[in-house]
């Protein structure tokens, strides 16, 4: 698996990670498949997981803490932390929860899931930089954030950068390739594009059978090695099925050549 830098870390984050939105509410049955998703993945090199403590209200990462037991060191975990949450002493506390539900000693990467305008980001950020200070999360990273929110939260944190801003991002849908992308891009934020599938709605009618044949790739596969043709972005897709799993791990394996990418790019402009 194709690996990229978060932001200017020199850390090494796969191309592809798994997301975890509505992951980890059944029982049983549909519980173990999902565990055996995300296993399968895992070997297959999507290493970076995310999460978040509203997924579920945190049954989400309590089944990531199964999935990865024993294995803990072959991933990069990311999570969130939910707005109601930024006053300073319950990100400590939200933090708290999260590793213990994960089962882990530390969160690699923590991030504001949404922007507040209840607290102020200077308190939200004292509080992560403490957790940075206490070994409890790697790197610091925003969520649905605009440009002029990362800059303000980005001055509120004197001693640790951003390193990522997760944000909608598919080939049908993309708005943030007007300001957003640029910005993430000259500033050395990785984007960490959510819903790279979106939400499971395939265009499959608007992409061109031709180039599907070309690169012997499914609709899905096609979006995935679309979405992360710009070097700044990392995409998350969410795969219950382990058959969906392994088709998104192979989506990667080749990249669709420049003019394909400006075509497809194109048709759904
Ligand atoms: P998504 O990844 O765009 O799409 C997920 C859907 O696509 C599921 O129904 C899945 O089916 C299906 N799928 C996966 N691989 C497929 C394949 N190869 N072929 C056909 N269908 C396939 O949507 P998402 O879950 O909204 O986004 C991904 C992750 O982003 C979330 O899980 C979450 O971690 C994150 N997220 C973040 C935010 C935020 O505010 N930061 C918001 C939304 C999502 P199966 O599950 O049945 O395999």
């Amino acid at each position: 698996m194709e690996k990229r830098e978060l932001g200017r870390t020199r850390e090494k984050i796969p191309v592809l990670g798994m997301g975890t939105w509505e992951i980890g509410d059944a029982q049983n049955e549909r519980r173990a498949l999902e565990i055996k998703a995300l296993r399968r993945g895992i070997e297959l090199g999507m290493t970076l997981i995310d999460s978040a403590e509203m997924y579920g209200y945190g049954n989400a990462e309590k089944l990531v803490g199964q999935a990865i037991k024993g294995i803990r060191d072959d991933v990069f975990i990311a999570t969130k932390v939910s707005p109601q949450h930024f006053g300073y002493e319950d990100v400590l506390s939200s933090c708290e929860n999260s590793i213990r539900r994960l089962g882990v000693e530390h969160i690699d990467l923590y991030q504001l899931h949404w922007p507040s305008d209840q607290v102020p980001i200077e308190e939200t950020m004292k509080a992560m930089e403490e957790l940075v200070a206490r070994g409890k999360i790697r790197y610091i990273g925003v969520s649905n954030f605009s440009v002029a929110q990362t800059l303000k939260a980005r001055e509120a944190l004197p001693r640790s950068e951003i390193v990522s801003n997760q944000l909608r991002y598919s080939l049908t849908r993309r708005s943030i390739e007007a300001e957003l992308l640029p910005f993430c891009e000259r500033e050395k934020l990785t984007v960490i594009a959510y819903s790279p599938l979106d939400t499971g709605k395939l265009p499959t009618s608007k992409i061109p059978q031709a180039l599907l044949d070309k690169y012997a790739m499914t609709p899905a596969q096609l979006m995935l090695n679309w979405v992360t043709y710009r070097d700044a972005v990392v995409a998350i897709p969410k795969a219950a099925k382990v058959e969906h799993v392994e088709k998104n791990a192979a989506a990667v394996s080749t990249r669709i050549s420049p003019d394909d990418y400006q075509a497809l790019s194109r048709i759904f402009e």
